[in-house]
């Protein structure tokens, strides 16, 4: 079983030296990369295999005068950044995500190391690089497998050490009880809303701390640029920002274990967020509730602990469905919260008969995949 565990880097200023300069050539390589696909495929209609094709050009240019800057540097790390970017334009083919974009210096920052890679009681060791201080509150469990490092937008260093325990995930059983598959139905106005209607806030404590974000937002934009000021507000702001997105994932990390030690199976919808994020209001919105992020902590915490976790088909038009008749009331906008189906006269709420329907497809799913969903 693969276990992730997060720590706190205190690297010395020679040592942040160095760690700069390897995010810098992760950033390079990705780029690079990103760029001689485009190009060679706008100019001349070839269309380059980023791993293939662009990833041994790597090893030529650390032989070159003008690059030869990039062999101070981890350079698994360096493969890897390549890697993504042939990750990125699949993803983009798929219609999974926009564009690959170039990654900017003034962003989250972080670099991946594979091999040769120590953790000791109180250090991390990376290639090339000094052991650096580090505080590891958890016991590494297992077989220390990769690391990256990262640098938050405030400026502080972490350490992301994924490692390997001997323990076996548990198999899925071959049958489920349809009381514990639970649909939810993920929202704005409420966080989610599941199928027995119940509803899940965001919490006081997020809510305060959004609202604290977007008054610092405000900030920046209202100082004069290039001025200290603004750098000033600027470095609040990451501030900020690491509070909401710290108690954003304390938050996450809390419900979806809830809903996957309580449940046989999960449900929910998988592409709904990309569908709406046409609209631009709601975009901002949906980024703020992090969506992506609580369907992932879902899906890992779903195959750890040998339960399903079934994300449902794009264009399944969950709320305009009555979940009584089948009905598909077209009629239906945002602003609606309930509506009386027009077919059988049942009064629907919104997010509660999304949930029921995206359960319901879910079980389809479920049997489709050879399992016994019991009625007890
Ligand atoms: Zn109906």
């Amino acid at each position: 079983m693969l276990i992730a565990t997060k720590v706190r880097l205190y690297p010395t200023s020679e040592q942040r030296r160095f760690i700069n300069g390897q995010f810098g050539a992760v950033r390079f390589c990705y780029n690079k990369a990103v760029a001689l696909k485009r190009d060679l495929y706008r100019k001349k209609g070839i269309s380059l295999s980023v791993n293939k094709e662009i990833k041994p050009l790597l090893s030529v240019a650390k032989k070159s005068r003008k690059y030869r800057w990039l062999s101070q540097y981890d350079s698994i790390s360096l493969q890897e950044a390549v890697r993504h970017a042939d990750t990125a334009y699949k993803r983009f083919f798929k219609k999974e995500a926009r564009f690959p974009q170039f990654k900017s210096k003034r962003n989250r920052q972080s670099s991946y190391h594979c091999t040769s890679l120590s953790v000791g009681k109180d250090f991390i060791k990376i290639p090339k690089c000094e052991p650096i201080k580090a505080i590891i509150h958890r016991q590494i469990q297992g077989k220390v497998k990769s690391i990256t490092v990262s640098r938050d937008r405030v400026g502080d260093y972490f350490a992301s050490i994924l490692s390997e325990t001997p323990e076996k995930v548990p198999d899925k059983p071959t049958e489920v009880e349809e009381s514990k598959v639970i649909g939810i139905d993920l929202g704005i106005k409420d966080f989610l809303t599941d199928s027995f209607n119940r509803t899940v806030d965001n919490p006081k404590e997020l809510k305060s701390a959004l609202k604290e974000l977007e008054k610092a937002h405000k900030e920046v934009s209202r100082k004069v640029k290039g001025s200290r000021r603004r750098s000033k507000a600027v470095s609040c702001l990451a501030k900020v920002y690491r509070k909401v997105s710290r108690k954003r994932e304390d938050f996450q990390h809390k419900v979806s274990k809830r809903l996957i030690d309580e449940n046989q199976a999960v449900i929910a919808e998988s592409l709904k967020i990309k569908n709406m994020m046409h609209n631009r209001k709601l975009a901002r919105a949906i980024a703020d509730a992090g969506w992506g992020g609580f369907l992932s902590k879902l899906k890992y915490k779903a195959e750890r602990s040998g339960k399903f976790f079934i994300q449902t088909d794009t264009f399944f038009p969950s709320s305009k469905t009555c979940p009584r008749c089948r009905y598909k009331f077209d009629g239906l906008t945002l602003a609606m919260r309930q509506w009386i189906c027009p077919k059988c006269g049942g009064l629907n709420l919104r997010d509660y008969a999304a949930a029921i329907n995206i359960k319901r497809e879910g079980i389809v799913q479920l049997k489709a995949a050879g399992l016994a969903v019991l009625r007890r």
